[in-house]
């Protein structure tokens, strides 16, 4: 079973140190689990993610205009029908987790919950709404138009949300003002697609939005974490000022601490409802046997480098760096500690086929781990690796830089931006001439805030450099044509059909 978080940056996981009780029920989990302390995703946001996580392969593989599986590529999903599997997704609602970019290859029921019925009242309030044909609406661009004039401008955004939020139709339920699913919605269906497998083994896939902004959690979750209840009223204004973009992040800041609590509640709703898919699971005896993955597609952003939210403009480590840890039945009580080695979500799917006694396709990108796991070797390290299973270079993330909307091909047409993160430095470049690539040491610097070429960081930026130059090489060596080709023809139908 494989879950994954939109979302979810590894450092709000109570296993990975976070203060507040996010995750007791994953915390119990990760202690019986092989716990990666460092995962690192391949690509961000979530159309540059999923493709390591269920196909081991970079997300640029079939070039830069290509977003989403190729038709007949192999995945997790695929591997294991062929091999006997019932197969199962869920996926709450996130529009690039659907057919139209080829993510229900290899399961037998696929559900995008696209059609979740969201209450549209959170995105016709705020101060970038366009001003109407009313007169009210005339008249307000007549004054917005006089402000800008005037050097009023952001006195004139702040009113304008402000009076924005005081005409908003009040609001009873936080319930109302979701956008996807909730975890226990995702749940049920779950266990009733299990229920109606019979004895077959399977692979359930879930894809949880709880953490994903506009932030709305449960409110049983918000209680459970913070001890009392949010006034709905109060989650929309907070939602609704975190999305403005007429502030600078300084006027971000008064309200960061309450985001963060919404979202990490919905961490908290998550948990409870995995808690009680598994304690079923547990009932009917598939938990005796059940693989169990926990990660993320790729972090959030809360101000840590001035922005907010995942759009692929930096691959700082909140983006970046993700929880993982795999739970193999029969080793609850062996589990061993992993090094903090960085593991590429690319290693993820082989490493769990082998795990199964499934081999793997040899188009996989990325190799099995789990020797490495069972040992606690390892896997960078020259000196503990050997001529069959030789050290795995620094992780490769990359994303379209900008690319906020895959959707349209003119959009997934920019620059590359590229990190080469090893255990202790990052290298980031953006690909368009006259820009300069950053080095940071993330041990000096942990919180990414002084890229530098001196001392060690000199010769790390050789080493990174060279990788990138390798990866670079192999993305354009290493293109399977006919991929390409099918993934495109995939597109052009989507692009026609609409
Ligand atoms: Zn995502």
């Amino acid at each position: 079973m494989l879950i994954t978080l939109d979302c979810l940056r590894a450092d709000h996981c109570g296993w990975h140190g976070y203060a507040r009780r996010t995750t007791p029920f994953l915390d119990s989990l990760a202690s019986e689990s092989f716990v990666v302390p460092q995962a690192i995703v391949a690509g961000a946001p979530t159309y540059y993610s999923i493709p390591a996580i269920l196909a081991s392969r970079m997300p640029l593989a079939l070039g830069r205009d290509v977003i989403g599986f190729a038709p007949g590529e192999s995945t997790l999903a695929t591997v294991l029908r062929e091999s006997g599997y019932a197969t199962g997704a869920f996926c709450a609602g996130n529009p690039y987790i659907s057919p139209r970019f080829g993510c229900d290859q290899g399961f037998e029921v696929f559900r995008d919950f696209l059609d979740f019925d969201a209450q549209p009242t959170h995105d016709t309030i705020s101060p970038e709404t366009p001003p109407g044909a009313s007169l009210r609406g005339q008249l307000n661009h007549a004054i917005k138009h006089f402000a800008g004039g005037v050097g009023l401008s952001r006195l004139y955004n702040e009113l304008y949300f402000q009076y924005c939020m005081k005409i908003a139709p009040p609001v009873y339920s936080v319930d109302a003002l979701r956008r996807f699913p909730a975890a226990d919605i995702l749940v049920d269906e779950a266990q009733s697609w299990l229920t109606s497998i019979g004895e077959r083994p399977f692979f359930l896939w879930l894809h949880l939005m709880d953490p994903h902004s506009p932030y709305y959690p449960p409110m049983e979750a918000f209680r459970e974490l913070t001890g009392r209840d949010i006034e709905p009223g109060r989650a929309r204004y907070l939602n609704e000022y975190w999305k403005r973009s007429d502030l600078t992040p300084s006027g971000f800041r008064g309200k960061r601490d309450e985001v963060i609590e919404l979202y990490d509640a919905g961490i908290r709703s998550v948990d409870r409802q995995v808690a009680r898919l598994v304690e079923s699971l547990k009932q009917t005896h598939l938990w005796d046997d059940c693989v169990f993955v926990l990660t993320a597609d790729h972090g959030e952003e809360f101000l840590d480098h001035g922005g907010r939210f995942h759009a692929p403009v930096r691959l700082t480590e909140e983006i970046v760096r993700v929880p993982l840890f795999i739970r193999v039945p029969g080793s609850e009580g062996t589990v061993v500690k992993v090094p903090p080695s960085p593991m590429s979500h690319l290693h993820l799917a082989p490493t769990l086929l082998e795990i199964v006694d499934v081999q793997a396709p040899s188009a996989f990108q990325g190799r099995s781990l789990w020797t490495n796991l069972q040992r606690g070797q390892a896997w960078d390290d020259p000196a503990t690796v050997s001529a069959l299973s030789p050290a795995i270079g620094p992780a490769i993330i990359e994303c379209g830089y900008d690319c906020g909307n895959p959707f349209r091909a003119e959009s997934r047409r920019v620059p590359r931006l590229l990190a080469v993160r090893d255990a202790r430095f990052k290298l980031v470049m953006r690909m368009e001439p006259g820009a300069t690539e950053e080095v940071y040491d993330l041990e000096a610097d942990p919180a990414e805030m002084r890229p530098g070429v001196s001392g060690p960081a000199l010769e790390a930026r050789k080493r990174l450099l060279q990788a990138a130059r390798e990866h670079l090489k192999r993305t354009v060596t290493g293109q399977d044509a006919v991929m390409v080709l099918r993934a495109r023809l995939r597109d052009l139908r989507c692009e026609i059909l609409g």
